[in-house]
């Protein structure tokens, strides 16, 4: 599960990490590290990322749940198959 943060982790166009409050979001800011202005994109936070990543181990896993279950049903159709011969 992902919780709400009140900070996210966004890289500036230079790649410095920048911690930017939620508040500020969408805003232009200044990086404390080079002053490059960039704007405050939550696509583009380190917490976005991490929540597509787990979204798509989500979507993979239930891929893997799925055959697995595919599987066990060809199984017992097969089993039941040859039962009834
Ligand atoms: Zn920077």
């Amino acid at each position: 599960m992902t919780k709400p943060v009140d900070q996210y982790q966004i890289d500036c166009p230079s790649g410095h990490e920048v911690s930017v409050p939620r508040n500020l979001l969408g805003e232009e800011l200044v990086c404390p590290r080079c002053n490059s202005r960039f704007v405050a994109d939550i696509k583009a936070s380190a917490e976005e990322r991490d929540a597509r990543m787990e979204k798509a181990a989500r979507q993979w896993l239930f891929l893997a749940v799925t055959a697995a279950s595919l599987l066990v049903f060809a199984g017992l159709l097969a089993a039941l198959l040859r039962l009834l011969r």
